[in-house]
């Protein structure tokens, strides 16, 4: 997205843009670049989720500066406004800008997953659609750890797991047929995260699941859905059910397996993600405690509607993994090269 900002004195301006849209407003990084006549610029962007307004200051060098160009990344997808300028981005850049920004989130959330502990030595994924069409995908290198996947060593795959690019690494088509069956089926499937942590294998292993009887559980009451086991999930024929068992849910404990998250954003799927295995954890804690004090349904559905970490009108995510990814900037920025 550009806007055209007007600099209302010649030397320092203060705008508040407001027209964006309720997605975009919950763009990761936003950047100013100088248009004709500007020799300086400072920003200072601030995003006001609640009002949807980005707050931009701006201050030119040149007094014949009329006005900055906003260039918005939106790392937080609105899928429709990319899918439309995606084409156009890429014939005039290469590698579009666009998924310039995401290989740099996605990279980054790979660090995000290893800061946290949440690696299988070379296996699982995070996958995230690239705007198209055409649809691809992008996803790690197999045969690397979390810790070295970066933005240009993402590779970019089709439906298939086939590569659409040439590329020194492979990947791991087995592991992309879960992925695979839910971003074909899913239109709203942007974002597919899957994890073999021990504690949410450790509640997928349990003959009750995931159980009402924490804070993290209460927020998801009625959101996770199951599916059984079926063995290693090489065979694409498991795709269709596994997406009738996840329905309209966007959470899925694979029994005996572990755990999958789906979001319209890396952010949303995330913080999916993030809550299901806080309340596996804290679940498994407790069981060590003897028997867990369970939460009334009426009190877990309460909880579930005031918890808005998920809805893109309250960040849906962003402002927690902005703030995680300032933590992976501070150990190793590697993951943006
Ligand atoms: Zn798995």
């Amino acid at each position: 997205m550009r806007v055209r900002v007007p600099l209302l004195a010649p030397s320092h301006s203060s705008v508040l843009y407001d027209a964006f849209p309720r997605e975009a407003a919950t763009a990761a990084s936003c950047r100013l670049s100088a248009a004709a006549g500007v020799s300086a610029l400072s920003t200072r962007i601030a995003h006001r989720l609640r009002s949807r307004t980005v707050a931009l200051r701006a201050r030119a060098a040149s007094p014949s500066a009329s006005h900055a160009k906003l260039v918005v990344c939106t790392t937080s997808l609105n899928y429709a406004d990319l899918d439309e300028r995606a084409p156009t981005a890429r014939k005039e850049t290469g590698m579009s800008e666009i998924e310039r920004a995401l290989r740099i989130q996605l990279a980054g959330t790979y660090r995000i997953f290893a800061m946290l502990g949440w690696t299988e030595l070379i296996y699982n994924h995070i996958t995230l659609r690239l705007p198209g069409p055409p649809t691809h995908f992008l996803i790690n290198p197999f045969g690397l750890h979390y810790t070295e996947v970066t933005a240009s060593n993402l590779v970019k795959i089709d439906l298939d797991g086939n590569l659409v690019e040439p590329s020194a690494h492979r990947v791991n088509p087995a592991g992309f047929v879960v992925h695979a069956a839910i971003h074909r089926a899913l239109p709203d499937a942007h974002c597919v995260m899957h994890t073999h942590t021990t504690a949410g294998l450790a509640v997928a292993c349990s003959e009750a699941g995931l159980e009402n009887t924490n804070f993290y559980s209460a927020q998801l009451h009625g959101m996770v859905a199951y599916h059984d086991f079926e063995g290693i999930t090489v065979h694409g024929d498991e795709g269709p059910r596994l997406v009738a068992h996840l329905g309209e849910k966007r959470l899925m404990i694979l029994r005996n397996h572990g755990l999958l998250a789906v979001g319209q954003t890396i952010a949303q799927a995330f913080a999916r993600l993030w809550t299901l295995n806080r309340a596996c954890e804290i679940q498994v804690a407790t069981a060590s405690l003897g028997r867990a004090r369970a939460i009334a349904p009426d009190i877990a559905a309460r909880c579930t509607r005031d918890s808005l970490q998920f809805d893109p009108a309250y960040g849906a995510g962003q402002d927690v993994l902005d703030a995680l990814l300032r933590q992976i900037d501070k150990i190793d920025p590697s993951y943006k090269e």
